[in-house]
């Protein structure tokens, strides 16, 4: 009997260290498993969402050589580049576009058709992110009269703040209230936006809250941006600005009381002329406006301090405002790029400091592209131009005359989109379908216009790719106009001065996209990535829920 005991118990310690030994060796062989699961519970402490307003793909790599370690380099040398990303939609302006990257999805889905729209119903115009139930906080001006109602779904910082019961912190910053208003979602603790004129202030709405919080007043009071009241230099000398045009040339357009488009620009005589505090929007300084009053929103809301993940989005608009007066082959906008990566490179070491280095996570896009000014195409042989001439218009307008018998059939015509009287159409007893390609046989007549489609296409066909897909991404049936109207590449209705963006072409969709930091490989990939994969794919790293319109799907390279 002691020794059957013996011989039991000999077996169970031997069985048992067998068994140990092989879940040790399972433990071994499935090791990447169990990594995965544990970042399932170990999000970043703080996720940083950048947005360059209008920045090409090709101002990474055309101004390269002249970035620092700390800005761009950073995030691509020890981030992800994926090269070829894209908007799969138009109109590609910075409404919809700050709204496809938070939401995940397009247009068709989110319902920011555009900067501002023909509302269908109301039979007016109205702003992205205007909102006259809400009260300015910050300033004696209208300006502060905004909130997401418009935005039909949810944002990734909104479903952050869902899946942590509304502990995990969003702050959102921008110079122009749309590049707030839309990342920050409908949950957003803070929105703040800035106001020119007389005040330069950093502002927000009764939306989020009933009076600034005091480090914003303080940062209001000590007028800290008084200190780019200085004429705008070259951040380096104009001379080894090789990569853009000369500096003064037709292209480029003029502040109010410049002679010439040249360095250095000098602000405090230009001041009055042109809107007061207004003026630093549209110099490199605006950048740093902004990464100044990021940086302290950083420190005063104590963003990333603690386990729970915190949402800080920074929208860079100087950039846009730089690109529409001068152009994309500017010095001017070679300057707002390199001054934006020493803005980039000061703001990740406050990271670095304040949430640790590997504790945060980074992306950084554009809300869409811009084209080369097609006067300086057209006068290097490449074909570009300008339509909408007043020619143009009478020539349409006469035959809407000649046809109908009325100019009231077309309601509006914006972002690329003619908008019909449906009552009218009725009244004269048309087919709505019939006067959709009767005006699109119509438009296709017109020198330059390239492409035209009905609202009934985009009602009755799942395009899969080409300018239709972009266009029907952007088409949302209760907003979007009747006929659609594609330009060739390279025209456009903007002034002759300057950049503008808003159309299907590659060269408005094209834009950067980097992640760098907790959860994200090195690496990068030339295979098409879409603007609506971000949010699936910050979701996916921080296990939480997508937006509820997403359309987008993670970017599985990216992530460790
Ligand atoms: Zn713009």
């Amino acid at each position: 009997m002691i020794k059957h005991k013996f011989l039991f118990i000999t077996l169970v310690v031997v069985f048992s260290f067998s068994i140990s030994k092989i879940s040790a060796q399972r433990k071994s062989k499935n090791k990447p498993l169990v990594e995965k699961q544990n970042a399932l519970s170990n999000p970043p402490k703080l996720v940083v969402g950048i947005v360059v307003d209008q920045m090409r793909y090709d101002y990474l790599t055309r101004f390269w050589n002249h970035y620092g370690e700390g800005g761009f380099k950073r995030l691509v040398n020890e981030g992800f580049n994926c090269k070829n990303n894209h908007f799969n939609y138009a109109p590609t302006s910075t409404g919809p576009g700050h709204t496809s990257i938070y939401t995940g999805s397009t247009p068709s889905a989110h319902g920011i058709i555009g900067n501002n729209w023909y509302d269908k119903e109301i039979g007016e115009e109205v702003y992205c992110a205007s909102d006259d139930n809400y009260s300015s906080v910050g300033t004696a001006s209208d300006a502060g009269k905004m909130s997401p109602h418009r935005m039909n779904v949810t944002t990734i910082t909104d479903q952050l703040r869902l899946h942590t019961q509304m502990r995990g912190k969003t702050i959102a910053i921008a110079l122009k209230d749309r590049g707030a208003v839309l990342p920050g979602g409908h949950t957003a603790n803070a929105a703040y936006w800035f106001y020119g004129k007389d005040e330069g202030n950093w502002i927000t709405s009764s939306f989020y809250m009933n009076d600034l919080p005091q480090w914003v007043k303080d940062f209001n009071t000590e007028k800290s941006v008084d200190k780019y009241k200085k004429p705008w230099t070259t951040y380096k000398d104009i001379n080894t600005f090789i990569e853009s045009g000369s500096d003064n040339n037709v292209y480029e357009g003029l502040f109010d009381g410049e002679a010439t488009p040249t360095f250095p620009h000098d602000i405090q005589s230009l001041w009055n002329a042109n809107g007061k505090y207004d003026i630093l929007k549209a110099t490199s300084y605006g950048n740093s406006i902004t990464a100044d009053f990021a940086l302290a929103a950083l420190k005063a809301e104590n963003l990333g301090m603690d386990a729970i993940t915190d949402f800080l989005a920074v929208s860079f608009s100087s950039t846009d405002y730089v690109g529409h007066k001068y152009g994309v082959n500017s010095k001017e906008v070679q300057d707002a790029y390199l001054r934006l990566d020493k803005d980039l490179e000061r703001f990740f070491n406050a990271l670095d400091a304040q949430v640790g280095a590997g504790e945060f996570t980074v992306f950084l896009t554009a809300d869409h592209g811009a084209i080369h000014v097609p006067a300086y195409l057209k006068a290097n042989k490449i074909p570009a131009g300008y339509l909408g001439s007043e020619e143009e218009n009478n020539k349409f307008t006469e035959f809407l005359k000649y046809t109908y018998g009325t100019t009231d059939i077309v309601k509006n015509r914006s972002n690329g989109q003619l908008f019909l009287d449906h009552k009218i159409i009725n009244n004269l007893d048309l087919d709505l379908k019939e006067v959709e390609e009767t005006l699109a046989k119509e438009l296709l007549e017109y020198e330059h216009v390239d492409k035209v489609y009905t609202g009934h296409q985009m009602w009755q066909n799942q395009y899969t790719k080409g300018i239709p897909y972009i266009l029907q991404n952007g088409y949302n049936q209760k907003r979007s106009g009747d006929v659609l109207v594609v330009n060739a590449p390279g025209f456009i209705n903007y002034s002759i001065t300057g950049s503008t963006h808003g159309s299907v072409q590659i060269y408005d969709t094209h834009v950067p996209l980097l992640f760098y930091g907790k959860g994200i490989k090195k690496g990068s990939t030339a295979v098409r990535t879409e603007i609506p994969d971000i949010a699936p794919t910050i979701a996916t790293l921080l296990g939480i829920s997508f937006p509820n319109g997403t359309t987008g799907k993670p970017i599985v390279e990216v992530l460790e």
